[in-house]
């Protein structure tokens, strides 16, 4: 089969692994003056039981709005206007707020950037963690805090700092604390929203290492999101690649490295330096991305592309699987260096 005449793609990269997230024709619409605007388009999005999901993008392509969108947790006036999303069966476009309650934290939970952000400052971080499970069950304090050490020995810090203050501890550590929560009661998806981006990049790893290894022992799967699609390729299975509001490359993390087929993505890898291997020179993506009040015709990324050509500003390219077993949305997937 062509390129050109291989099927439109609208259920992507299930595979045949057991899926545990199906997010389907996703669309997020703000009002604005005179309409609205479309901040995803159209995303469809599986994520399989015990997989790392990487979504990557510049500022403002829309993976924080489809990573809440999941969540339900989508600030007005946004509202998801289109799609489903269904995860382990259930309809979560559908769940009543009773439900939703039981479906955050116990079924998905969600690690933002700004861990102090997540943290009362005014509260001790065991006092936190206690009222975390006390609001998700009647447990007795004693019985929170036997598990709130458990969790912080979990992801490294001495049980000891349960009675210190946020503002007590480092960065790194808050981002472990607001883990160690997330983790509590033990979901099947964690969505990780640029955790580590406040850090430097020693912490940085060093975090994400660690969350490997407890997500290898826990089993729970990973929706991570970042715009440093070098750490994506490090920690993820699979990584999808939004511009604008929709997804423009599907693969597999050590594929989609080794051969990018969207000049989009090209770019990207040209804008993060390597932490090992050869030094070159950056040299990023030219432009920024469009006003989503009005996207171009045709390919949106086609005014900052380097490979465009005239049908690209009239033709719009769906996500489609290449001749390279992958799927982007490009008309000449694969012929960006
Ligand atoms: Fe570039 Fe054209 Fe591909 Fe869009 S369709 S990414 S403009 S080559």
């Amino acid at each position: 089969m062509t390129v050109a005449n291989a099927p439109v793609v609208t259920s992507v990269g299930a595979g045949t692994g057991d899926v545990l997230v199906e997010i389907e024709g996703l669309v997020v619409e703000y009002p604005v003056s005179g309409g609205s605007v479309r901040a995803v388009d159209d995303v469809s999005l599986a994520i399989r039981r015990g997989e790392i999901v990487g979504l990557a993008g510049e500022s403002g392509c829309g993976k924080s709005t489809v990573a809440h969108s999941l969540l339900r947790i989508l600030k007005p006036p946004g509202e998801i206007t289109g799609g489903r999303v269904v995860f382990d069966g259930q309809d979560v476009l559908a769940l009543a707020p009773k439900q939703l309650r039981q479906f955050r934290w116990r079924n998905v939970s969600i690690v933002f950037q700004s861990a102090m952000n997540s943290l009362n400052p005014v509260m001790k971080v065991g006092d936190q963690f206690v009222d975390m499970f006390k609001a998700h069950g009647h447990v007795r304090k004693s019985d929170a805090l036997r598990r709130s050490a458990e969790l912080m020995e979990l992801v490294g810090i001495d049980p000891s700092r349960l009675r210190a203050y946020p503002h007590e501890l480092s960065g790194g550590m808050r981002q472990r604390v607001v883990i160690a929560m997330a983790l509590a009661l033990n979901p099947e998806l964690l969505v990780m929203d640029e955790p580590t981006t406040a850090l430097d990049v020693v912490v940085q790893r060093e975090i994400l290492r660690e969350i490997e290894v407890l997500q290898r022992e826990l089993g729970f799967a990973v929706l991570f999101i970042t715009h440093d699609l070098s750490l994506l390729v490090e920690f993820s299975d699979r990584i999808a690649i939004m511009y604008a509001g929709k997804v423009v490359e599907l693969g597999a993390a050590r594929e989609l490295f080794d051969g990018p087929l969207h000049p989009y993505t090209v770019g990207l890898m040209q804008s993060f330096p390597p932490l090992s291997g050869e030094r070159l020179r950056l040299t990023g993506i030219p432009g920024s991305p469009p006003d989503l009040r009005d996207p171009p015709p045709g390919c949106r990324f086609h005014p900052r592309c380097p490979r465009a050509e005239r049908r690209c500003s009239t033709d719009e390219p769906q996500l489609t699987a290449s001749a390279h077993g992958r799927l982007a949305a490009c008309h000449f997937p694969g012929e960006v260096a």
